[in-house]
């Protein structure tokens, strides 16, 4: 069904019972071209892209839960390409471009608001780190603005300019970044996927993994055996636990990350803005919540939830930047698992074991990758080579010591 004003003027008319579930539950098969094992943002997108840019329809998207129950559901929906490093700018400015089409291309409205985001800083020093992460956008085509003080205060006044432990001296602004909904992406991916003839497959968690002469050759479920030529890993905060199965340790760790939405307020913040002396990221959603998150809990975890002493942390970086939000009261928290590599940068690239694929370690920042991996990983999977703007996150790179380490914070996961 194509979505349009019309569309909706006929289902209006005629007492909305025109309308059609957005994909098929489908029944799984057994055997297909490709496998996916989980369907969040990035396994779906992988799903679209395949059989859009490839032609290839014969694929299963296997997801344990429900589409949209993981991280694509949890995040806080931010998207950005404001990145320093070379093998980084490239990546997230593909996703960019794919997302400023992207409801074209779905026909799915994702909500996608270019409102802009607004990193601050506090200190000289976080100017010139600022000032250079800037010049590298510019010098790869990305927009970047430097924004002293009084630039700022003209957009966020609300924010604390005056008597701050931290006081703000500036900000490094991306107009085009911005927010999408992030369940609304799960579901267009979803529905375009399905549309094309892929199978998503609810209720299916992956077990093990079929390996015959070192090649794969299917997966175990807990719906069946399921055979297939190529299978592609795209589990985010399980990647270690489901690349086991197939007898691989992976350079990652999983860290648990809260998020939180207040209680709806009139519009106030107008873009995204984060704070630079503490771990404080903060929007507004379209309907009136305040959404915002901080650092990890600090522990490595399976669970999808977190503990109250990072919810403090994260409430006293919120009342430090803006102290007006010390009124509102919190609606709702919950947790997401992150897929935390060595150095802060993702995987996507073949395995050790010969038609096996890997899509992972996307730390708290693959929500804004989610149509470039999706491009980048069908291609992979497709050519069996790597698309040119994900070149750089091969799985080796630890090993090599080839690490792409955008914070510079050195080996260490949970500080990414
Ligand atoms: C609180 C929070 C805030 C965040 N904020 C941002 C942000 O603002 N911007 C940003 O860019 N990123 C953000 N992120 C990160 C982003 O959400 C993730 O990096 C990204 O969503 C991960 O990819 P995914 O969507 O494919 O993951 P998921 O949605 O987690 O998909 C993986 C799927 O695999 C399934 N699975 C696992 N094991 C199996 C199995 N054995 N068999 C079958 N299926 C399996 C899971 O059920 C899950 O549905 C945030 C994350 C959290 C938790």
């Amino acid at each position: 069904m194509h979505y349009s004003f019309f569309s909706l003027l006929r289902n209006a008319m005629t007492g909305h019972r025109g309308w059609t579930p957005a994909w098929r539950d489908a029944e799984p098969k057994s055997t297909y071209d490709a496998v996916i094992v989980g369907g969040g943002g990035h396994g779906l997108a992988t799903a679209y892209y395949l059989a859009k840019e490839h032609g290839i329809t014969n694929i299963a998207v296997l997801e344990k839960g429900w589409v949209g129950g993981g991280n694509i559901g949890r995040n806080t929906t931010i998207i950005r390409s404001n990145y320093l490093l070379a093998g980084n700018i490239p990546f997230y400015e593909l996703s960019m471009k794919l997302w400023e089409s992207l409801e074209q291309s779905l026909n799915y409205n994702a909500m996608v608001s270019q409102r802009g985001v607004m990193n601050l800083y506090h200190s000289d020093g976080q100017r010139d780190a600022y000032a250079r992460r800037g010049n590298a956008m510019r010098l790869h085509g990305v927009d970047a603005d430097l924004l002293d003080r009084e630039q700022v205060h003209a957009m966020l006044p609300f924010l604390n300019f005056d008597d701050a432990r931290f006081p703000i001296q500036g900000g490094l602004l991306q107009k085009r970044g911005g927010t999408a909904r992030h369940d609304a992406v799960a579901w267009g991916y979803a529905r375009g996927a399905s549309d094309r003839g892929v199978d998503i497959v609810q209720n299916c968690e992956v077990t093990g993994f079929i390996i015959e002469n070192g090649r794969v050759a299917g997966v175990e479920t807990t719906r069946g055996q399921i055979r297939a030529k190529k299978v592609a890993i795209s589990v985010a905060g399980n990647s270690s636990r489901v690349a086991a199965l197939a007898g691989l340790r992976l350079p990652i760790e999983s860290h648990v990350l809260q998020a939180f939405v207040s209680e709806g307020i009139k519009p106030l913040i107008p873009n995204v803005v984060t704070f630079g002396a503490g771990h404080f990221y903060i929007s507004q959603s379209d309907k009136g919540g305040l959404v915002f998150g901080g650092d990890l809990d600090g522990y490595k975890s399976y669970a999808q939830r977190g503990n109250l002493p990072t919810v403090k942390d994260v409430c006293e970086g919120g009342v430090a930047l803006m102290p007006l939000i010390g009124r509102l009261r919190i609606l709702r928290n919950w947790g997401g698992i992150m897929d935390m590599t060595a150095d802060g940068s993702p995987i996507i690239d073949k395995t050790p074991v010969d038609g096996l694929y890997l899509n992972a370690g996307w730390c708290y920042g693959g929500f804004k990758a989610v149509p470039a991996a999706g491009l980048c990983f069908a291609h992979l999977i497709a050519r069996d080579e790597p698309h040119s703007a994900a070149a750089a996150f091969r799985l080796d790179r630890f090993a090599r010591g080839a690490v792409i380490d955008e914070k510079g914070q050195g080996p260490q996961p949970n500080l990414h």
